[in-house]
Order: C-alpha cells, then structure tokens, then sequence
C-alpha cells in the first residue's frame, strides 16, 4: 500500500532491503502543474494571477478576465471584499466586491454582448445575474461551487427569460486546477455554517484540505509562491481530491 504525507509530497516509493524508501513527489507534481499552467489560454491564466493575488491581499481567492471571443484580454479582476481601496470603477470593502463583478462593473453599458468571461470559481448568484445583464456570451470557469449550483437558471424565473438566449456556460474542470480552484477560494472566509451547507452538499474532502492548510500555517507559504509555484505546491493534494470529489 502506498502511504502518503499530506504537506510534503513525499509518498512511500518503494523497498529497499526490507526498508520504505522516501521518494519525493514534488518535481513531478511542479512538471505536472507546469503543463496544466501552459495548457491555459491567456484569459485563464490572468483569471487565476488575479485569484491568487486576492489570496495575497487577505480577499476571496477568485479572479476573472474578461476577453472577445478572439481571446484578446479586455480587463480583469479579482475579490476585493477585504480591501479598503481599489481601482477606480471597481467595488471593494463589502460582500458585493466579488472578482466577476468588478470585471462586469469596468465595461461600459451597452456595449456588444459577445464577451467571454472567465472565472477561476463557479459564479454566484450574484454574479451569475450580473453576467446575465451584462455584455456576457458565454463564461468559462474553472472551480465547481455547489453552494450554489443552480443558481443561474433564470429561465425557472419567467416566460421572458425562458424565451431569451442564457449566456453558455463552459465549467467546471474535473481535474486538479479546477480542486486547485475551488480549495482556495474558501482559504479566506468558511465561518462554520458555510463549512456546515458544503459538508452537506458532499464537498468534506475539499474542506478538510482548506482546514489543513490553515491550520499548518501552509496559506502564508503559498502566498510567498506564484500561483503555478503554488499550483505545483499542492499537486498531490489536488490530485487525491479529484479521485473522491463528485464529477
Ligand atoms: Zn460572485
């Protein structure tokens, strides 16, 4: 049987002469995590520079960018919950300054809705109707959050928005970046009766990760990595949650 050692990506690899011979995990989980970085497009990779960059400055860690459908970059953001300032046009300091939003709120009103945006997170309630009203064809993400799942399906609300085009949606990843996603967006802010609905909603493996990391003072090291550094950091981890989470 394999063991493993949560927090050092060292497994046990082998027997030598009677003896379980340490092997180190950790080149090959930063190899593995290089390639899932490279293998984003422009947009996913701001998403997540602005995400991680949220979990620096104390906020939700979630970011967003906002590109054509060419893949050209138009802006991003990231949760500025925490903050006391921010870029002008952009929320910050209330539960209304998520990453989504703050991308939404610094494009201009009527402008062509055939935008792409993408989101490290499954969007929110919130942000899922802000997308609807803005100039938003189809947003991608990356992390599921079954908290709210669901709550995007405004045609359930009336005939009108059953007849109208829902923005297309493309998320959440099954592999480790979309764990990757999801585990740090709740490093910032799961008072117990959030951790309460997500163990409910089947999320306990991520939970416990997201404990374990606080508890072992393991945030503040990721948050002197960059966020592939920290990607490969965690890959172990991430890989045994996408063996037990649900699809
Ligand atoms: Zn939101």
């Amino acid at each position: 049987m394999v063991a493993s050692r949560a927090g050092t990506g060292l497994v046990a690899g082998g027997r030598v002469a009677g003896e379980t011979r340490a092997v180190d995990s950790r080149p090959a989980g930063r190899a593995a995590a290089a390639r899932i970085w490279a293998g984003l497009d422009k947009p996913g990779q701001e998403a997540f520079r602005q995400a991680w960059e949220a979990l620096r400055t104390g906020n939700i860690a979630v970011g967003a960018c906002a590109s054509t459908a060419g893949g050209e970059t138009i802006c991003s953001a990231r949760n500025r919950v925490n903050d006391r300032d921010g870029p002008p046009g952009e929320i910050f300091g209330s539960a209304l300054a998520h990453a989504e939003a703050n991308v939404l709120a610094r494009l201009p009103f009527g402008r062509r809705e055939d935008l792409v945006l993408t989101t490290t997170l499954q969007p929110c309630l919130q942000c899922a109707a802000a997308i609807r009203l803005g100039p938003v064809a189809t947003v991608r993400f990356a992390g599921a959050d079954r908290y709210w799942d669901g709550c995007h399906e405004f045609g359930r609300l009336s005939v009108r928005e059953t007849r109208r085009v829902q923005p297309a949606r493309i998320g959440p990843r099954s592999d480790e970046l979309g764990a990757f996603a999801t585990v740090i967006s709740r490093l910032a802010h799961l008072p117990p009766g959030y951790e309460q609905a997500l163990r409910a909603l089947v999320d306990g493996p991520a939970v416990d990760l997201v404990r374990e990391l606080q508890d072992s003072g393991e945030v503040e090291r990721l948050a002197a990595m960059d966020v592939a550094g920290g990607i490969g950091y965690l890959w172990p981890r991430l890989r045994e949650l996408t063996t037990v989470l649900p699809g």
